[in-house]
């Protein structure tokens, strides 16, 4: 594990670093708090602190609320409070101030580890269930949760005049799919759609059942559109040999661009929009939000016949 260690005195943080170190694990020491904060809000490998209730600039107790902040849902950091006997009375304070642990000082090596391998065992368990918890189990792609939060990021970075594009597919007559081939051809189809629509440099999640979002930062609608496109003829090229025979699907695909002022929901509200234009005008097209905006303008609606099929 990698630990941040900090104590005011340099020959207890010679002591411990020279522990942590026998028992494998990488040791980065502090003399004074607001240093091992910074480490740590830099180095997101560190997942341990060890620190000493008394330090100069800022208490023990109060580094240890600043990285229980710092730490958060995604990043798990073990914060173990390190003190002498004297101070054992204000066990509950520090658990209350964000430790997780308490060790005497000078620590016993055989508890140290002990307490680290416990550490561990949390941190691991944390990860996975954030990754259970963000992670579309059938096609490994973003869950809806996480594909709007990284949305959100990407609309921040984007500031109010960069360009953002979404481009959201359903597949066609699946409930036929499902009826005619099974549920296990279903999430077959699924997981092979999901695997064409995860595209290098873009956010793709799985909204729902088998409807999928992608989401290109710096890109404008016609780029979304050829994108959509190719990704189509992809997916209707996709051939599966099933226990019923052959089998082959179609997907139906709506583009938006964000306009200023629009939030995520905004822009996959258009996209969603145009979805259903392209489902109630055939299916196994791509139809772009501006071509339904203003239907009466030549340019704009050539958009939709231009990938109709
Ligand atoms: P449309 O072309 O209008 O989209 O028609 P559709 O049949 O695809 O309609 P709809 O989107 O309403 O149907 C989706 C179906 O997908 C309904 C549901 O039973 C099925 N489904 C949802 N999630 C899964 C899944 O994880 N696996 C499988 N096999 N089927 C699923
Ligand atoms: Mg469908
Ligand atoms: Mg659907």
């Amino acid at each position: 594990m990698r630990v941040v260690l900090v104590d005011p005195s340099r020959t207890m943080r010679l002591f411990v670093g020279r522990l942590l170190e026998a028992g494998g694990h990488e040791v980065l020491t502090f003399a004074d708090a607001p240093e091992a904060l910074a480490c740590m809000r830099q180095d997101l490998e560190v997942s341990a602190l060890i620190t000493s209730g008394v330090l100069g600039g800022m208490s023990g107790l109060e580094l240890c609320w600043e990285t229980r902040v710092l730490a958060g849902r995604d990043r798990p950091i073990y914060v173990i409070l390190m003190s002498s006997s004297i101070e054992k009375s204000r066990l509950g304070e520090a658990l209350d101030s964000g430790a997780d642990d308490f060790i005497s000082k000078p620590p016993v090596a055989d508890e140290l580890y002990a307490r680290l391998r416990a550490a561990e065992r949390l941190g691991a368990m944390q990860r996975e269930l954030v990754r259970l918890a963000s992670v579309d189990a059938l096609t490994g792609l973003h869950n809806r949760r996480v594909f709007f939060e990284l949305a959100e990021d990407a609309r921040a970075r984007c500031g109010e005049h960069g360009a953002l594009t979404a481009v959201m597919l359903d597949i066609d007559h699946f409930k036929r799919v499902n009826d005619l081939y099974g549920h296990d051809v279903g999430d077959q189809a699924i997981a092979a759609v999901a695997k064409v629509a995860l595209i290098q440099g873009a956010v793709t999640g799985r909204l729902g059942g088998e409807e999928f979002a992608i989401l290109l930062e710096g890109q404008r609608l016609i780029d979304g559109a050829r994108l959509a496109e190719q990704l189509r003829a992809r997916m209707a090229a996709l051939r599966f040999d099933t226990p019923g025979g052959p089998m082959t699907l179609t997907c139906s695909f709506g583009v938006s661009e964000r306009r200023p002022g629009d939030t995520i929901d905004d822009l996959l509200k258009r996209a969603d929009v145009a979805l259903y234009a392209a489902k109630t005008s055939g299916r196994n097209r791509v139809v772009t939000a501006d071509a339904i905006a203003s239907p009466l303008h030549a340019a704009q609606s050539n958009v939709i016949h231009a990938f109709a099929h």
